[in-house]
């Protein structure tokens, strides 16, 4: 019998090939189930031997998203964060490099016992921990768990083994498995084929897990006879192939999930109430806007890693959350910032012309900041809008110092250790750090803002947490000369004097951070720095 007020699990497998939008599905499943009433968790397993994605290079896996409390974590709990209120904290994201290593811990301090460990129970039985570890730590109704990488890969097989186990273990209706496939179309024979599903299916079966729920991705219609036959060869009612179209706007998707009832197939299948009617009003309102807005607003990014779609997937969709509250339409320029190194100014005048605000993001390492220079200059002498976030507020000070306040070839330690002016230096605490992975300064701290400044109005508060992830900082020796050149420090972190924000004086908007706002912008609760960075880019 399913026991009453339990937590319930979905478990989010994909199959077929990667990138099918396994986490925004995840989300979009959350968010329909906030609508019916239910306080929902989302968390990511990822099956590599990284213990986080923190020291990961973003061509390998695109943005390194950062919670409150400072983890360092896969860029789907951006989207999680983005649609649904679910908590999300350290034990929202684990890899096999964080279980094993768990598990070592466990066996060096001898706690196994003398006996052997093995992937099946201890590697096994860790996963399990860690998944339930959320519903001891929040209070949930519903935990959504979402597998990376795909059916069929060596490296994910203990997380499949494992929520195979915990779904008998919690029982009749207490835990669902919703599995996400391609469905191709194939040109040349005009015909969409389900045959990839039904071998991933298959292959799920051979490991023990029967999905109630399949996802198909697909960008023609399934005809209901199509629908029939993945029923029938992939065991699963009709009613329960949901087909998931590929849509312009990602925030529709919630939006066609209820159209398509699906929150109702999953709360039956978990023995749960759903809502007749959703409330989902402010959501529709968004799409609507997005949809409707005529005028555009042209904003460049000049960023080291441009090429890959997701390594500022939280910018790109902060920039998209502040154009629905200007009401305009966003159009993205990606610029890979040292193609700007060798540019005469007429070069640079055709490359920036139109855009009409300039952002530049965080990074490491020195390739590229030559570029991001130029355009800091670019924007600072044409009047055009600068957001700068973390290096690209550290790029900021430099430019500044350079060209404002005469102090030549001032930079930052961390791309010339020699440098005669060392406008931006590395955090004391930092110092006699060794390890590369989790020890910048990371998460949630407090910043109290200047009066009057762009940042104060903004957020029309005094004082605000924001998150980081850095290992360098204004060099507060340099504040007085800065300042004294009409560069105004408006937000500074309490303890230790910390500079985290600065804007210029005389200029349209140029204001640059050391935190990370981005990872804390929804499309229904727009961050105010992206909102008033776009709202200035609209007046020029
Ligand atoms: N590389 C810089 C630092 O470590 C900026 C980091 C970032 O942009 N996230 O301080």
């Amino acid at each position: 019998m399913p026991k009453k007020n339990k937590t319930k699990y979905i478990f989010v497998t994909g199959g077929v090939i990667s990138s099918l939008g396994k986490g925004i599905a995840s989300a979009c499943i959350g968010k329909i189930l906030e609508w019916n009433g239910y306080k929902t968790a989302i968390m990511k397993c990822d099956p590599y031997i990284n213990v986080d994605p923190g020291t990961m290079n973003p061509y390998q896996h695109g943005e390194v998203y950062v919670t409150d409390d400072g983890t360092e974590t896969d860029l789907d709990l951006g989207h999680y964060y983005r649609y649904t209120l679910s908590p999300l904290t350290k034990e929202s994201n684990i890899t096999t490099g964080k279980i094993y290593r768990t598990v070592i811990e466990k066996e060096r301090r001898g706690d196994f016992l003398g006996g052997t460990v093995q992937v099946i129970p201890h590697i096994t039985n860790e996963i399990k921990n860690g998944i339930r570890l959320i519903s001891k730590k929040h209070k949930v109704d519903i935990i959504i768990v979402e597998i990376g990488g795909t059916v069929g890969d060596i490296e994910g097989l203990p997380f499949l083994e494992a929520i195979r186990q915990m779904k008998n273990e919690e029982g009749f209706q207490n835990a669902i498995n919703i599995h996400l496939t391609l469905i191709p179309y194939i040109k040349a024979a005009g015909e969409l084929k389900t045959k990839p599903t039904q071998h991933s299916v298959g292959k799920l079966r051979e490991i023990g897990i029967q999905p109630e729920i399949l996802m198909v991705r697909t960008e023609k219609s399934l005809a209901e006879s199509e629908k029939e036959k993945i029923a029938l060869f992939c065991n699963v009612y009709k009613d329960c192939v949901i087909e998931a179209r590929d849509v312009e706007d990602i925030y529709e998707i919630p939006l066609r999930f209820k159209k398509d009832k699906l929150d109702r197939i999953i709360l039956s299948a978990l023995n749960l109430k759903f809502k007749e009617k959703l409330n989902s009003s402010k959501w529709e309102k968004i799409v609507e806007t997005r949809k409707n807005a005529k005028s555009i607003v042209r904003i460049g990014v000049i960023g080291k890693y441009i090429t890959l779609q997701d390594a500022y997937k939280s910018i790109d969709e902060s920039l998209k959350h502040a154009s629905i509250a200007n009401n305009v339409k966003l159009e993205l320029i990606k610029i890979e910032a040292d193609t700007l190194e060798n540019k005469n100014d007429a070069a640079l005048h055709e490359t920036f012309k139109g855009i009409q605000g300039i952002l530049v993001p965080g990074g490491f390492g020195s390739r590229g900041t030559l570029g991001k220079i130029i355009a800091a200059k670019y924007a600072r002498e044409n009047n055009i809008p600068y957001f700068g976030i973390c290096l690209g507020m550290q790029i900021a000070a430099i430019e500044f110092a350079r060209n404002v306040c005469g102090l030549k070839n001032a930079d930052s330690t961390e791309f010339n250790k020699k440098t005669k002016y060392p406008v931006i230096s590395l955090l004391t605490e930092q110092k006699k750090i060794k390890d590369m992975g989790g020890t910048m300064r990371l998460g949630e701290y407090e910043c109290v803002l200047k009066q009057n400044t762009r940042a104060a109005n903004a957020y029309a508060k005094k004082n605000i947490t924001e998150r980081h992830r850095h290992r360098y900082e204004f060099n507060s020796k340099f504040i007085k000369q800065f300042e004294e050149k009409g560069l105004i420090i408006s937000g500074i972190h309490p303890k230790g004097s910390l500079v985290e924000i600065i804007e210029l004086k005389n200029h349209p908007w140029f204001l640059a951070c050391q935190f990370h706002p981005e990872f804390k912008s929804k499309p229904d609760n727009v961050h105010p720095l992206f909102r008033d960075f776009i709202k200035s880019a609209k007046h020029v």
